[in-house]
């Protein structure tokens, strides 16, 4: 009963916290929509993140795991230690139709906020600034590099157009393909050539078939890069980019091989020379921890915003997130910032960004975020509860 009392007062406190922060929150996260920064390069974003935290008493390492943009800050010492993590890359020609500008920004008022619980309770916030979210895999980066082994959970609270406190984020590997056939005149010789583009044709015929033989859930996605030069030309090269997404790393690695045989079927029937490179990041499939998503959801629903465990109409995409949660407990809830016919990666998403509706997103995320660092560190058992699932899933 005291317990319950003590968590409920440091919420409120916690709450009016980021209510104060408020303002200082909507203009940094104003400052960032209008200053997109591509992936790595996200200088400013960091500049401005880093100093308000360092302003508010953050311990601060900038340019960590060999990478310029991404950071760390830290406020206490003791167990647990909780990670944030901060993303702020924007998309090419569309600026922040991502809404990363509010993932930080959530992140850096939820620690914030959090200090109120540390300085109470104990355990320690990190906010982890991980760069190049879109396409880059800034956090697989960093986990290979040892990032997350001084945290015993991780957090954060992507935008998006329905309010959700899991994640379905499928395991991915994206190929490049290559055919070497032989040119020769289309018309006076074409017995002379060897056809690398029908080589492709025939291997993109090979994959529709076989798409539908794959589990629902999977994805095979792809575009040619090179067809040849000219009508008149048998083309002695192609070249194709092919994403291949799958629920777990068992599916993937099965469906890798089967996608390669479509192209290596193709190349013994054209009698091109197939090359293919695999991509050097995989991205890992999301591992939700139901622990903290529950209370994820329990404490955005106490701020009146009416939140599923899960979505079973999410979309079915892929994020680095991924592989932070399957180094620790981890959850990526959603939070609706825009209606539902609204399209992520769409510059309708990018206005919503920066809209009313994108700042009541902002406020109620950070606060359920530090809510749940409030549950975390009042109750030793809830944490203990989060690493025993994590470690059940592993078995
Ligand atoms: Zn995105
Ligand atoms: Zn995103």
């Amino acid at each position: 009963m005291g317990e319950n009392l003590n968590v409920e007062k440091l919420k409120a406190s916690v709450t009016g916290e980021i209510d104060a922060q408020r303002h200082q929150l909507s203009e940094l996260s104003l400052k960032i929509h209008a200053n997109p920064e591509l992936g790595f390069h996200e200088v400013k974003a960091t500049t401005w993140l880093t100093q308000y935290l360092e302003e508010k008493g953050f311990s601060i390492e900038r340019s960590i795991c060999e990478l310029p943009t991404a950071f760390r800050a830290s406020y206490g010492q003791g167990k647990p230690a909780i990670a944030i993590l901060a993303e702020y890359d924007a998309l090419p020609g569309l600026g922040h139709a991502c809404g990363h500008n509010l993932i930080c920004t959530i992140a850096v008022g939820a620690a914030v906020a959090s200090k109120l619980a540390i300085d109470q309770f104990g355990g320690s916030i990190l906010v982890i600034g991980t760069p190049a979210e879109e396409g880059g895999g800034g956090k697989i980066i960093m986990a290979d590099r040892g990032v997350f082994n001084s945290a015993d959970m991780a957090m954060m609270v992507h935008p998006e157009v329905y309010n959700a406190a899991t994640n379905r984020a499928l395991a991915l590997q994206s190929l490049e393909v290559e055919f070497f056939g032989k040119a020769a005149h289309a018309a006076a010789r074409p017995e002379a050539g060897i056809n690398a583009l029908e080589a492709m044709l025939n291997s993109f015929a090979a994959i529709n078939s076989l798409r539908q033989h794959i589990k629902s859930t999977a994805r095979i996605h792809g575009i040619i890069t090179g067809g040849g030069e000219a009508a008149n030309i048998v083309p002695a090269h192609s070249a194709a980019n092919f994403m291949v997404r799958a629920e777990d790393n068992t599916y993937l690695d099965e469906l890798k091989q089967k996608v390669l045989n479509c192209f290596i079927g193709a190349a013994t029937a054209s009698g091109a020379r197939l090359e293919y490179r695999w991509g050097k990041i995989r991205y890992a499939p999301m591992r939700n921890n139901l622990t903290l998503a529950r209370l994820f959801r329990q404490n955005m629903q106490s701020l009146g915003r009416r939140m599923q465990l899960f979505n079973p109409n999410s979309a079915f995409g892929s994020t680095d997130m991924g592989n932070v949660s399957q180094l620790v407990p981890s959850i990526h809830p959603y939070v609706a910032i825009a209606p539902k016919d609204v399209l992520i990666h769409s510059p309708q998403f990018a206005e919503a960004a920066a809209s009313e509706a994108g700042m009541r997103g902002l406020v109620d995320a950070a606060k359920a975020l530090a809510m749940t660092v409030a549950d975390l560190v009042t109750n030793s058992n809830i944490a203990t509860k989060v690493k025993k699932e994590f470690q059940q899933q592993n078995d």
